[in-house]
C-alpha cells in the first residue's frame, strides 16, 4: 500500500475519502479553495494546499494546480471522489505522466464511456443489453434516417453522443418532425459539446432508473455488488435512492449482475464502476458507465457491509480483488437521502450560515456529511451538503427509520430540502415501490398545483 493520498474533491464526498485513508494507515492530503479553508476534510487531513480562487474553474478543476500539490506534497496517488476531474480522461493522463497513481480506470476506458455512441458500442460487444436504436451514430440520409426510426417505433429520442447531465436529448413522436429533431439535436450537440454526433433510440416511457455497482481490479476479476434504484429525481437529478431495487429477485439480481462482472473483465476495467440501466417491462437497457463512486454508493455499502472507497484504494495500490462474488450478500435494505441547501419547493439554492446542525442517530442511521453548526455553505458549488442513510431488515423499517432520521434532524440557519424528503418518505406510490423516474416530477407538478 502507498504511504500518502490527494483527495482532488471538496465536501462529504471528500471526507468520506479521508476516512477511508485512514482506516488504511495512509495519510492524507486535502486541496482547497480560498472559499473552503474551514471545510471538515481540511481541518482534518494530515496537510492542505491552497489550489486557488473558489470558482471551480480555478480550483478544483485546475488541473496545473492540483498536479502541483501532489508534488510540493509528495503524495503516491491521486482520489479524484465524483464529479469535479472524476471523469476527465486527460487529467487521468496527466496525472499518470506525472508519475502519480489515479484512483480510477485508465484515460482511455475513461474516454470510452464519456462518447455515448463509443460506450453502447462497447457494451454491445460485452454482451450487455441496450435500448433499441441506431447502430451507432446516424448520418444526413433522409430516408436512411426516417427507415431507423420507423424500424425502432415511435416515439423515439435523439440523444447527443457527447451529451452529459441530461443535456442533449431530443424526444420525437411522429416522423413528421424527426428530420428537423435531428437537425436541432445535431445542432445543439456542436455548439455544446464541440462534437455533432447524435443517434436515435427507442424513448422509454415509463422506466425505473436501476444501477449496478461493480468492482474490478483491471487484472481479470470482476464482481457486482447488487443493484441500486435511483427512479425519484428531479432534472435528472437524483433525489432518493435505495438498495436493494424493489421487486428485483435474486435469480434477476445475479443474472444482470454477472453480464456487468464480465463486461468488466472484457473491457478491462479496473476500480468502482456503475452500469446505469433503464429498466422497463422486466428489461435492462443499458444507458451509460459512470467510471468513478458514486453519490449514492453508501446504500450499497449498508446492505453488503463493503466499503467501496477502500476497496476503490486497494485496487489502485495494485492489489488483486480479495472478494469474490461469493462473498457478497444483499442483507436488508438501506435507503438515501440527499440532503441539500435548498428551498424545499422552489429549489433554489439556499448557501450561507449553519447556526445550529444536530445529526439523527440510532442502529443503522448514517450521515454523510461535512458540515457542522457555525460552518458557512459557500455559493460556488453544487447545493448538495449531505446524505443521511437508514438501513434496516426489510423496506418497510428503512422506510421508517428514515422518517424519524429525518425528524430527529435539526439544520437550523440555511433553508434545506428536508422537508420534501418528509414527503417522498411518505409518498404512498414511494412505499409501495417500483414508481418510474417520473414519479417525482409529476407529483411536483401536482403539489405545486394545489
Ligand atoms: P446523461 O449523460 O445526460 O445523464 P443518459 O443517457 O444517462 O444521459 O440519460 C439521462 C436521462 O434521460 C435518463 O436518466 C433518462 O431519464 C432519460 N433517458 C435517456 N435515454 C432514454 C430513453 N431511451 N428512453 C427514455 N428516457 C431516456
Amino acid at each position: 500500500m502507498y504511504g500518502k493520498l490527494l483527495i482532488a474533491n471538496r465536501g462529504e464526498i471528500a471526507l468520506r475519502i479521508l476516512r477511508a485513508a485512514k482506516e488504511l494507515d495512509i495519510k492524507t492530503v486535502a486541496v482547497y479553495s480560498e472559499a473552503d479553508k474551514t471545510l471538515k476534510h481540511v481541518l482534518l487531513a494530515d496537510e492542505s494546499v491552497c489550489i486557488g480562487p473558489p470558482a471551480s474553474s480555478s480550483s478544483y478543476l485546475n488541473v496545473p494546480a492540483i498536479i502541483a500539490a501532489a508534488e510540493v506534497t509528495s503524495s503516491d496517488a491521486i482520489h479524484p471522489g465524483y464529479g469535479f476531474l472524476s471523469e476527465n480522461a486527460r487529467f487521468i493522463d496527466q496525472v499518470e505522466k506525472s508519475g502519480f497513481i489515479f484512483v480510477g480506470p485508465k484515460a482511455r476506458t475513461v474516454e470510452i464511456m464519456g462518447d455515448k455512441v463509443a460506450a453502447i458500442a462497447a457494451m454491445k460487444k460485452s454482451g450487455v443489453p441496450t435500448v433499441p436504436g441506431s447502430d451507432g451514430a446516424i448520418g444526413d440520409d433522409v430516408k436512411e434516417n426516417l427507415r431507423i426510426a420507423q424500424e425502432i417505433g415511435y416515439p423515439v429520442i435523439i440523444k447527443a453522443s457527447g451529451g452529459g447531465g441530461g443535456r442533449g436529448m431530443r424526444v420525437v413522436h411522429s416522423e413528421n418532425t424527426l428530420i428537423e429533431s435531428i437537425a436541432l439535436t445535431r445542432a445543439e450537440a456542436k455548439a455544446a459539446f464541440d462534437n455533432d454526433e447524435v443517434y436515435i433510440e427507442k424513448f422509454l416511457q415509463k422506466p425505473r432508473h436501476i444501477e449496478i455497482q461493480v468492482l474490478a481490479d483491471g487484472k481479470g476479476n470482476a464482481v457486482h455488488l447488487a443493484e441500486r434504484d435511483c427512479s425519484m429525481q428531479r432534472r435528472h437529478q437524483k433525489v432518493v435512492e435505495e438498495a436493494p431495487a424493489p421487486g428485483i429477485s435474486e435469480e434477476i439480481r445475479q443474472k444482470i449482475g454477472k453480464v456487468c462482472a464480465d463486461a468488466c473483465v472484457h473491457i478491462g476495467y479496473r476500480g468502482a464502476g456503475t452500469f446505469e440501466f433503464l429498466y422497463e417491462d422486466n428489461h435492462f437497457y443499458f444507458i451509460e458507465m459512470n467510471t468513478r463512486v458514486q453519490v449514492e454508493h453508501p446504500v450499497t455499502e449498508m446492505i453488503t457491509g463493503i466499503d467501496i472507497v477502500k476497496e476503490q484504494i486497494r485496487i489502485s495500490a495494485g492489489e488483486t480483488l480479495s472478494i469474490k462474488q461469493s462473498d457478497v450478500k444483499v442483507n436488508g435494505h438501506a435507503i438515501e437521502c440527499r440532503i441539500n441547501a435548498e428551498d424545499s419547493v422552489t429549489f433554489m439554492p439556499s448557501p450561507g450560515k449553519i447556526n445550529y446542525f444536530h445529526v439523527a442517530g440510532g442502529a443503522g442511521v448514517r450521515m454523510d456529511t461535512h458540515i457542522y453548526s457555525g460552518y458557512n455553505v459557500p455559493p460556488y458549488y453544487d447545493s448538495m451538503i449531505g446524505k443521511l442513510i437508514c438501513h434496516g431488515e426489510t423496506r418497510d423499517v428503512a422506510v421508517k427509520k428514515m422518517q424519524q432520521a429525518l425528524r430527529e434532524t435539526v439544520l437550523d440557519g440555511i433553508k434545506n430540502n428536508i422537508p420534501l424528503q418528509m414527503r417522498n418518505m411518505q409518498d404512498e406510490a414511494f412505499i409501495k415501490g417500483e414508481v418510474s423516474i417520473h414519479h417525482l416530477e409529476k407529483r411536483l407538478e401536482n403539489e405545486s398545483k394545489k
